[in-house]
């Protein structure tokens, strides 16, 4: 069977294009130019003809994946914007809708459509909420509406720019994932369309090495993964942090390659068809990162010192943002790696890479 993954050069993503190529699917990647896919074509080459690119240079672009999605029996949508630097929140909430629903599009007017099956990266995002005082759990029935009402404020007042990075983005993974169930529940789709869509929400995602998309620096991390480096494997910057930084900050983490397995047995697993799946693989804060970078023997050498923080912090402090992932238990089986796994191995990467 041959997979679609959008955004294929992504951190995320071309974990999850492995995945895939190790369990004998052929993958098409969409790449946002030639330049990038080459890179991809030469990491996957082990594959053979198994992976191919195609070049899809913007997915806000009406049609942008009308052939991308030609001959494919499933898709995984990846590819949406994830930084904090946009100024207009449309710059985030454009791509991020249009690429969602556009891909839908794209497969539903495919008139020899194969797909049987569309998995969609959404996020924690879309689901939790901010300015909790008491531990609350979430499950998939919670949407993240605050964002959107909060970010509706800063319109109405004119000033949308000034909302805060973080709901910006939370805002565009709302808005995407909602407009992908409008989408489907929408009754003149729904009447035509031969497939069903399923939802995966993880939270903040860990784990760096070994890489498969380009990274040549600690600068040129994604996003969740550069702020992993700084706070665990840099002490100049999470110094600056502070120690009480370390030991409250953290909400739920998962490690890429658990979330590329996830994206796989979504496709596989018939039960997970037309649902909204959290996976996370537990609670964090900084300080157990660190503390899990201080246990590694032999320690690794790296560039930077480790920070140490107040060892144990991190155990003492109250979590207020926890997620139900029995879904994902009962429909997935998916197993997680711990801090320790992750933290040993994202160590290990930037030792390697002489970081
Ligand atoms: P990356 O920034 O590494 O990947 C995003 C991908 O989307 C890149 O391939 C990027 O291409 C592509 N992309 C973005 N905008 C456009 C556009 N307008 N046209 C074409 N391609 C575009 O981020 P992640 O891998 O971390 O994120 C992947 C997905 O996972 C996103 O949907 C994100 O919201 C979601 N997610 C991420 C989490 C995390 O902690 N990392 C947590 C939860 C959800 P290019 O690199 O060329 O710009």
């Amino acid at each position: 069977a041959k997979v679609l993954v959008s955004g294929a050069t992504g951190y995320i993503a071309a974990w999850v294009v492995q995945n895939l190529l190790e369990r004998g699917y052929a993958v098409r990647g969409t790449a946002r130019s030639v330049a990038k896919g080459d890179f991809l074509k030469k990491a996957f080459a082990p594959y053979g003809d198994r992976f191919e690119v195609v070049v899809v240079e913007d997915i806000a672009q009406d049609g942008a994946f009308d052939e991308a999605v030609k001959g494919v029996d499933a898709i995984e949508h990846t590819a949406s914007p994830f930084h904090f630097n946009a100024a207009d929140p449309d710059e985030l909430i454009k791509p991020a809708v249009n690429g969602t629903v556009g891909i839908l599009k794209s497969v539903l007017k495919d008139k020899v459509c194969l797909v049987k099956r569309v998995v969609i990266t959404s996020s924690g995002a879309a689901v939790l909420r901010d300015g909790l005082v008491t531990p609350t759990t979430f499950t998939e029935t919670d949407w993240n509406n605050q964002c959107l009402e909060i970010l509706k404020k800063y319109e109405d007042e004119g000033r949308k720019n000034e909302a805060p990075n973080m709901v910006k983005y939370r805002a565009s993974k709302t808005l995407a994932e909602r407009s992908a169930w409008e989408f489907v529940n929408n009754l003149e789709n729904k009447a035509r369309i031969e497939w069903d869509l399923v939802m995966l929400n993880p939270p903040f995602v860990r784990f760096q090495a070994p890489a498969i998309h380009e990274v040549s620096s600690p600068a040129s991390l994604n996003t969740s993964a550069a702020i992993f480096y700084n706070y665990v494997a840099d002490d100049a910057k999470a110094n600056a942090a502070g120690n009480d930084f370390l030991a409250n900050t953290g909400t739920c983490w998962i490690d890429v390659r658990d979330v590329a397995e996830a994206h796989a047995l979504a496709l596989e697993k018939e039960a997970a068809g037309g649902e909204r799946i959290i996976i996370s693989s537990g609670l964090w804060k900084w300080q157990d990162f660190i503390d899990a970078a201080n246990d590694l023997r032999p320690p690794p050498h790296l560039k930077t010192t480790l920070p140490v923080g107040v060892r144990g912090a991190g155990k003492t402090v109250k979590h207020l943002t926890i997620y139900d992932t029995s879904k994902a238990d009962r429909i997935l089986d998916l197993k997680y790696r711990t801090i320790a796994e992750t933290t040993k191995d994202t160590l290990a990467d930037y030792e390697a890479r002489g970081w």
